[in-house]
């Protein structure tokens, strides 16, 4: 950021809610399907159709609201959002008015330690949550003379959150979106794919002098679908204001959209934010209530919020803040962690295992926790076993691990029916150092002379002999008794 120049950046995020149905009418809430294979007459907009409201719907926004300590007014009614486009077939969007779902919440962010005062967490005010649909989906045709229309999305239930202009740097910015993001995906009610749009993002920028209280003139950047464009787009905004600013002019308010080959941002459709929607009461659906009973039952039913999960985990399980973020990366990831540190008995050293070998494996086949195919439960079988001294570490990377990627089944049965159990018994041990001893008579006798370099040489073999079956501990314990002989 030039000096004497202060970022000033607000979010709008669109949440897609993981709803059996759609937002008013029966038809499945998917994604996938070919083409209008999900519709209605109601998400189609046909004459005499009438909405009904759906109450899981409502459910996961008040679950929203509350996680973000929110007001739930008792009553916020249904508008309806005019405008024209061929992917919204009823010439509206039913969306809410004056007040929301969910009023004046908070969310913690990690603020920017770059920018002056923002070291350590900033509580960003999220203005409101409310629930709205989502339009149909336009795909235009390559040679510019066609443009189709799929209905499949017309009718989703979707929230919007709306940020106050309280962020500072296009790094907090993304902070702040992956912090709705984990929240979302954690309360269940979004599955976080940015790519197919589940979540989607606009950011509105402006510049100001650095110490003026009153807000610069903003632009609305569209549709940013990866923490990365959400940067960059920023970056990109925030300089071309900061050129503007410098010249004597002021930023036009505009929306734009970023573009990632050219690297900039360009204007979208002009005078948007002129236009006039005609907002009115949805004269089809009784004003949303709540009553104090529902908002409890929500409360009741909630799941651990990602950030008491974080605290817990580093508390009773000694974890680190960096080590905890990375478990917590996915609700399927910290979920199967979890499930494995029960079975193990030894959460540290299971974290050690999702932090190594389990987000190696997903690193290599680029896929999620959820299509990788490992039990949680054989995962802490195989921490136990590791730690209770009975299966040689070496052996449980290499070959017990892979073969429970293979799904071959439990570790206990694995390690049994390949012969893999430690071999810790002395007797045993003995014989096979004794083994290899008389088998290379040059090299023990060097060792028991004095020389300390032939001693891991020795050692090596015995291991090899014992197939990385033998506990190192024991092997040390007889070569140090063998030695004075
Ligand atoms: P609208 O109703 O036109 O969408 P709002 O005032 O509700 O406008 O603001 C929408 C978003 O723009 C909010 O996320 C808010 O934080 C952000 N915002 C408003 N003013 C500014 C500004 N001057 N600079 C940056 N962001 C702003
Ligand atoms: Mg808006
Ligand atoms: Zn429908």
């Amino acid at each position: 950021m030039k000096p004497g120049y202060e970022a000033v950046i607000g979010l709008e995020v669109h949440v897609q809610l993981m709803t059996h149905t759609k937002m008013f009418c029966g038809c499945p809430n998917r994604y996938g399907t070919p083409p209008n294979s999900l519709t209605c007459p109601v998400c189609l907009g046909l004459p005499g159709a009438l909405p009904v409201l759906n109450g899981e719907a409502i459910r996961m926004g008040l679950a929203l609201g509350l996680a973000l300590s929110a007001r739930i007014p008792a009553r916020s009614p249904f508008y309806r959002k005019q405008y024209f486009y061929p992917d919204l077939p009823k010439g509206y969007q039913i969306t809410q008015g004056p007040v929301a779902l969910a009023e004046e919440g908070a969310l913690d962010v990690p603020g920017d330690p770059s920018v002056r005062g923002r070291e350590g967490p900033v509580r960003l005010r999220i203005e409101r949550v409310h629930l709205e649909e989502d339009a149909g989906k336009s795909h235009h045709d390559r040679s510019g003379s066609h443009t189709l229309v799929d209905l499949n999305r017309a009718g989703v239930p979707l929230l919007e959150i709306v940020g106050a202009p309280e962020l500072r740097s296009p790094r907090e910015a993304s902070e702040a979106l992956k912090a709705l993001h984990r929240l979302v995906t954690f309360l269940g009610i979004c599955d976080g794919n940015l790519e197919e749009g589940s979540l989607r993002c606009d950011a509105n920028v402006s510049v100001r002098r650095a110490g003026d209280p009153r807000l610069g003139s903003r632009v609305e950047i569209k549709n940013l679908n990866s923490f990365r464009f959400l940067r960059q787009a920023l970056e990109h905004e925030i300089g071309r204001h900061v050129e503007i600013l410098e010249a004597g002019g002021e930023p036009e308010l505009e929306t734009r959209g970023w573009s990632p080959e050219e690297g900039a941002t360009r204007p979208r459709r002009s005078k948007e934010a002129a236009m006039d929607y005609r907002f009115f009461p949805e004269p089809d659906l009784p004003d949303l209530e709540i009553t104090v009973a529902e908002t409890d039952r929500v409360r009741d039913a909630m799941p651990e919020l990602p950030w008491d999960r974080e605290r817990r985990l580093q508390e009773a399980h000694g974890l680190t803040p960096q080590e905890t973020a990375t478990l917590l990366q996915s609700p399927a990831f910290a979920d199967a962690y979890e499930a494995a540190a029960l079975a193990s008995g030894h959460p540290r050293a299971t974290a050690n295992w999702m932090l190594g070998e389990v987000s190696r494996a997903l690193n290599a086949r680029g896929c999620a926790f959820e299509t990788l195919g490992l039990d949680p439960r054989h995962l802490g079988a195989l921490v136990r076993l590791v730690e209770s001294g009975r299966l040689p570490l070496k052996l449980a990377r290499d070959e017990v691990f892979p073969a429970l990627l293979a799904g071959e089944g439990d570790p206990e049965t694995l390690v049994a029916t390949r012969g893999l159990v430690q071999i810790s018994d002395r007797g045993a041990v003995e014989a096979l150092v004794r083994e290899v001893l008389s088998a290379n008579p040059g090299p023990a006798a060097q060792w028991r002379g004095g020389n300390p370099k032939l001693r891991g040489f020795l050692v090596g073999l015995v291991m090899k002999a014992g197939r990385g079956r033998l506990d190192p501990n024991v092997v040390n314990e007889v070569m140090d008794d063998v030695s004075a002989e």
